[in-house]
C-alpha cells in the first residue's frame, strides 16, 4: 500500500444501503423477484433505478422500506439491518426515511399544512417544531401560502410537492421515491425530479424507481438497471449506456 502524503486523510464514505447477496421469493407465486443482489449506496448518492415491468424494482425498494424481508442475504440501512430488525424497531428505522409514491397518497380530507403535520405528530414533534418546520419545508419545494389549501385544490404536480414536502418534513437522511413521475405531464415531471435533485444538493441521499428514460438522461446520475431480477447495470451516466452494457 502507497503511504498517504504527510497530512492527507482519506475522504471517509459513509454507506446508507446495502443490499448483501438478496434475494426475494414470493412464495405465493414462487416468483424470484430478486436474485442475488449485491449493492452499495453510499450517503448523498442520487440513485434511479430502472428496469422494465417485474424486473424487481418495487420488491427493491419494499427491501429498503422494510415493508418485505430478504428471502436471503441481508438489507443494511444505516445502522439496521434486516437479520436483526426487531418488528418494533421498524417505526424508528422509517424515521430517517422519507416516502414518495406515484400516487401521491395524500389526505383529502385535510389541509396542505394538516397532512405534513400529521407526518410529524407521528414521530412527537412538538406544536412548536410543528410550527416552524412546515412553513420552511414548503417554501423549499416551492408551496409557500398553500397551508391552508386541500389536496384536491392543488394541480397534480403541486400535490406530488406536498407527497415531497411530507416525504422531507421529518429530516430524513434518504429518500425512496417510487415512480414520482408516473402520473405527471412531462413539463411537471420535469419540476419534480429537478427538486429532488435539489433536495439531494443539501445532503439527502435519493432512490428513485422510474421507466422515464428521458428523465434518466437529463440528469446524469447513476443509475442501476434491473432485469429479472439481477442488477445487470450500474453506472452513472445515461439509461442507454447502462442498459446496453
Ligand atoms: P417491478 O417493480 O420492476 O415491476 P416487482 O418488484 O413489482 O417489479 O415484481 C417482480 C416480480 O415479483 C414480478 O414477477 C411480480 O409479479 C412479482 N411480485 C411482486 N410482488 C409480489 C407479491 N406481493 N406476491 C407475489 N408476487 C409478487
Amino acid at each position: 500500500m502507497l503511504p498517504l502524503a504527510c497530512g492527507a486523510k482519506l475522504k471517509e464514505v459513509k454507506i446508507v444501503i446495502e443490499f448483501r447477496n438478496v434475494s426475494k421469493v414470493y412464495d405465493s407465486t414462487d416468483t424470484h423477484a430478486l436474485n442475488h443482489v449485491n449493492i452499495k449506496i453510499e450517503d448523498g448518492e442520487f440513485v434511479f433505478v430502472v428496469g422494465s415491468s417485474g424486473a424487481g424494482k418495487s420488491t427493491f425498494l419494499k427491501l429498503i422500506m422494510h415493508e418485505e424481508k430478504p428471502t436471503e442475504g441481508e438489507v443494511i440501512f444505516n445502522e439496521y439491518s434486516s437479520a436483526t430488525l426487531k418488528k418494533r424497531q421498524v417505526p424508528y428505522y422509517r424515521r430517517t426515511m422519507g416516502i414518495v409514491f406515484q400516487d401521491f397518497r395524500l389526505i383529502a380530507s385535510r389541509t396542505v399544512f394538516d397532512n405534513l403535520a400529521l407526518a410529524m405528530r407521528a414521530v412527537g414533534a412538538s406544536p412548536k417544531e410543528i410550527r416552524s418546520r412546515i412553513p420552511y419545508v414548503l417554501e423549499l419545494v416551492g408551496l409557500k401560502g398553500k397551508e391552508n389549501n386541500y389536496p384536491d385544490e392543488l394541480s397534480g404536480g403541486e400535490q406530488q410537492r406536498v407527497s415531497v414536502a411530507r416525504a422531507l418534513v421529518n429530516n430524513p437522511s434518504t429518500i425512496v421515491a417510487d415512480e414520482p413521475t408516473g402520473n405527471l405531464d412531462p413539463a411537471r415531471s420535469l419540476e419534480i425530479m429537478t427538486l429532488l435533485e435539489r433536495i439531494n444538493a443539501l445532503g439527502t441521499t435519493v432512490i428513485v424507481v422510474t421507466h422515464e428514460r428521458g428523465l434518466v438522461n437529463h440528469f446524469n446520475k447513476r443509475v442501476i438497471y434491473l432485469e429479472s431480477g439481477r442488477v445487470v447495470g450500474d453506472a452513472t451516466g445515461t439509461y442507454e449506456g447502462v442498459t446496453q452494457q
